[in-house]
């Protein structure tokens, strides 16, 4: 079993403790944060955490490393930087945003209804979130969400829940009352369950049937993966690598973009790439975008490795399988991977163990390994 394993998502207003310290999760409104904000977070990050920034498979910015004792000024400082909603129950909204969703376009209205009424939603579990995907090419059809918002192939609004294949047929006007029904579904379902099934929309689709009329209107067929790399209208598609930045890579991405937008899969949509030399991830080939990894070494007190130097040193002598998931983890904590991996390298007293096909928490394959019988097993695994 995953070891202190919290049963929340972090929000700025409910932060999480970790091993590194407390997480404090920023959740940009659209996905957009201005050069302003974004140096903001840069030297929040510096002066509470440990100057780096995780960026989230949900398209949101999360500090590490704050001390408990410093976090009261830290939520301070972000609610005068606008980077907070006033309000906990405001903040608990977990919505992502397509990509390239314009202003003013049918989702960006119907992420705005979602905001405006938040404050008065029922209170869902921390982890239920919100996938707006309204335009023609769907780009979150894989992403995490409990209810879809789309389209059909006309154009008329819809609310999938979770994976279903279809879901209600709805529209601008009925929107917030068609959340409310299956919201309202969903937490009734909730109180007849126990306590430890009742976190998500699958969870309860695996007990229960929806209405058949919630499950009518199939979304437009058009998917799409974000890919690194310079796509349309000449914008950027960038990663971050091992799903983290450190603050000077946010002081370069404010130095050249007046707006920089936080989406899904770890990825940042950039109108220009920093001129100076910058980590971000830009080619849809680079290893690293297999790869997860805890701040580890020296920024994790539970941490025995480096995790990051070690990553780019595998990569670099060419020793991780092509094409397999990895995660690098400080401890058998597995902070950065929820879900099992292809490979996992975790830190053991300042050895190693790797776990195949599993979580960092999990009995290893191979445990105890040093510097060299780490690189000689890899070697082996590599083929
Ligand atoms: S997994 Fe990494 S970040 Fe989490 S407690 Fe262990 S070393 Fe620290």
């Amino acid at each position: 079993m995953r070891p202190n394993r919290k049963g929340w998502c972090p929000s700025a207003h409910r932060p999480m403790m970790s091993g590194d310290g407390l997480l404090v999760r920023i959740k940009p409104a659209y996905g957009q944060l201005s050069s302003a904000q974004i140096e903001n977070i840069a030297d929040l990050s510096d002066e509470f955490g440990h100057g780096l920034i995780d960026v989230t498979s949900r398209a949101n910015l999360q500090l590490r490393g704050v001390q408990e004792a410093h976090y009261p000024a830290l939520l301070s400082a972000l609610k005068r930087a606008n980077l907070v909603a006033s309000q906990a129950n405001q903040d608990a909204l977990n919505l992502t945003l397509a990509p390239f969703t314009q202003t003013g376009s049918l989702g960006w209205r119907c992420a705005k209804q979602l905001y405006d009424a938040a404050a008065d939603f029922a209170e869902l579990p921390a982890k239920f979130g919100f996938a707006v995907d309204c335009n023609r090419t769907r780009y979150l059809h894989t992403a995490s969400a409990d209810i879809r918002i789309e389209t059909d192939a006309d154009g008329q609004l819809l609310l999938r829940c979770a994976t279903l294949p279809a879901g209600l047929p709805s529209s601008e006007t009925e929107l917030l009352a068609d959340i409310v029904m299956l919201t309202s579904w969903f937490s009734e379902q909730c109180q007849q369950l126990s306590s430890s099934i009742r976190q998500r929309m699958p969870d309860i689709l695996n007990q229960q049937k929806l209405p058949e009329q919630w499950v009518s209107a199939a979304p437009r067929p058009e998917t799409a993966r974000l890919q690194a790399g310079q796509v349309r209208d000449g914008l950027y598609v960038a990663a971050a690598p091992y799903g983290q930045l450190g603050s000077a890579d946010l002081r370069a991405l404010a130095s050249v973009n007046e707006v920089v937008h936080i989406t899904t899969g770890r990825c940042l949509i950039l109108s220009k790439l920093p001129t100076t030399e910058h980590c971000l991830i830009t080619n849809a080939c680079d290893p690293r975008l297999h790869i997860a990894a805890c701040p580890g070494q020296p920024h994790c007190q539970a941490a025995s490795i480096q995790t990051r130097a070690l990553a780019d040193h595998l990569i670099s002598e060419n020793l991780l399988p092509t094409g397999r998931d990895i995660h690098i983890s400080g401890c058998a904590k597995g902070c950065a991977a929820a879900t099992p991996r292809d490979l996992c390298i975790v830190g053991n007293q300042g050895q190693f163990d790797i776990v195949e096909k599993g979580c960092a928490w999990q009995a290893p394959n191979y445990t105890s390994l040093t510097d060299t019988t780490l690189l000689k097993q890899l070697k082996i695994l590599a083929g």
